[in-house]
């Protein structure tokens, strides 16, 4: 509602020309280190899941870490990493993304899932989607069921939440 989404925007602060000039970071580190903020952005989420069944949470390194635990935690659910690479000791398999400039890989434990699991993939937020969209791909390559992706914050010029619907992904966004 319009009132969660303006209390966890007054949670989160914007730090212009970090990491290079011109860009306008949101650094949710306030938010979780806020209890009221950061329980409500994870019951929020959770809450939007409720009567779907959800096997497990994957989460994006690293705020999709502290954010996806909690959620798996509330809905008494798994949570599975998706790591930058060279992080995971397992086998895994991985998926390069584009960067701005260059390119990342991410990577999951080839056996992180169950078969046929029902996975809600969480990050901090999306931009372009190149992130989301690699993790939604690893989950999908374990025969994984993306039942949505969920972030905190959407910056929507970036076209990140667009891209992942085009590709067939239900986007759950806490404020944009
Ligand atoms: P994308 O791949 O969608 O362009 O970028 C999203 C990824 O970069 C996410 O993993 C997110 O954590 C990180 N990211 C990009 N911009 C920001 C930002 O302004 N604030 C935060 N907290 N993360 C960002």
């Amino acid at each position: 509602d319009a009132d969660l989404a303006e209390r966890l925007r007054s949670a989160i602060r914007t730090i212009p020309d970090y990491p290079k000039p011109g860009i306008m970071f949101r650094d949710i580190t306030t938010l979780l280190s806020n209890g009221p903020a950061f329980r409500d952005a994870v019951n929020a989420m959770a809450d939007r899941f409720r009567g779907e069944r959800i096997d497990c949470v994957a989460g994006i390194e690293a705020r999709g870490f502290v954010l996806g635990a909690a959620v798996a935690h509330a809905m008494g659910v798994g949570f599975v990493p998706i790591r930058k690479s060279g992080k995971l000791p397992h086998k895994t398999i991985s998926r390069e993304y584009a960067l701005e400039y260059g390119t990342d890989r991410l990577e999951v434990h080839i056996d992180a899932l169950p078969d046929g699991a029902r996975v809600l993939v969480i990050d901090d937020l999306i931009a372009t989607g190149g992130t989301a969209l690699a993790g939604v791909e690893l989950v999908e390559e374990l025969g994984g069921d993306v039942v949505a992706a969920a972030f905190v914050i959407d910056l929507p010029d970036l076209g990140g939440a667009a891209r992942l619907a085009e590709r067939g992904v239900h986007v759950e966004i806490l404020l944009s």
